[in-house]
């Protein structure tokens, strides 16, 4: 298979497993993101270290550059080499690029993996046609909070009853906690690391993590599930503000601004 084939081939596999989620979980949003990356993805190849070349043309401008990566070597001389190393896809943007990065080796499960690609297709669509300024921490964990819904919901969507009873009982144990503790709604400490057997349970709906990276991710995935449901809950007209808050301090370790 040429080069060019398998570049095209990783793409066709993560769009074949976004369709299988959407129709899982029957979401009308994650059918545009996908018809959105389906008619603005360009097939690229990284060159060297820093250089992207677009194999195909995309049906609508502007594109967004797919570039699938072949082997480890190319991630290692990737300039994302180290997100990379965690992420399964990753959107970033360069200049006036836009770049959805795909790893070709597969180490999460088909759900977790169209999972990931959707929520980074999301920040690709956002990027393209209402580009926020990602540099002002406010706005992208505005943005990240969207983004993490999506996620969420589509998770949700595929994990059906059970893993609805499975966030019921997440979210139960973390409003005992927060009952116990006092703690402000919104710091740190509310971010409840899921019990084992929750994890466990995952596995029951999921099927098995392929890999460490994606037992992590799902923990995260879950813990975040989690704290959003029980603000939604026990705060429903701050949800949305606490929501952002959270991932403000969590992923930008910055202070938040409502207690
Ligand atoms: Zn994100």
């Amino acid at each position: 298979m040429s080069q060019n084939s398998a570049r095209r081939q990783v793409v066709k596999a993560y769009c074949a497993a976004a369709e299988k989620v959407l129709e899982r979980a029957q979401d009308t949003e994650a059918a545009e993101v996908l018809a959105f990356i389906r008619s603005h993805g360009a097939l690229t190849k990284p060159v060297g270290s820093n250089r992207f070349t677009r194999i195909e043309d995309p049906d609508m401008t502007p594109a967004v550059m797919l570039v699938p990566y072949l082997d480890t070597m190319e991630v290692k001389h990737s300039p994302f080499a180290a997100m990379l190393r965690r992420a399964e896809a990753l959107y970033v943007t360069q200049g006036h690029l836009h770049l959805l990065l795909l790893r070709s080796q597969v180490r999460y499960s088909p759900v977790w993996r169209a999972c990931v690609f959707l929520h980074e297709s999301y920040h690709a669509r956002t990027g393209v046609y209402s580009p926020v300024n990602l540099q002002d921490s406010r706005v992208l964990s505005a943005h990240e909070r969207d983004t993490h819904c999506f996620h969420n919901r589509l998770i949700a969507g595929c994990g059906g009853d059970g893993f609805r009873e499975l966030l019921d009982r997440e979210v139960a144990a973390l409003a005992k906690e927060y009952e116990r503790t006092g703690t402000a709604l919104g710091v740190r400490s509310l971010l409840r690391k899921p019990a084992l057997d929750a994890l466990r349970q995952l596995e029951k709906l999921f099927g098995p993590a392929y890999s460490e990276e994606e037992r992590t991710v799902r923990t995260t995935d879950l813990a975040i599930a989690t704290s959003f449901a029980f603000f939604e809950q026990r705060a429903p007209e701050r949800a949305a503000e606490l929501q952002a808050n959270f991932y403000y301090e969590h992923c930008l370790r910055r202070v938040p601004s409502v207690a």
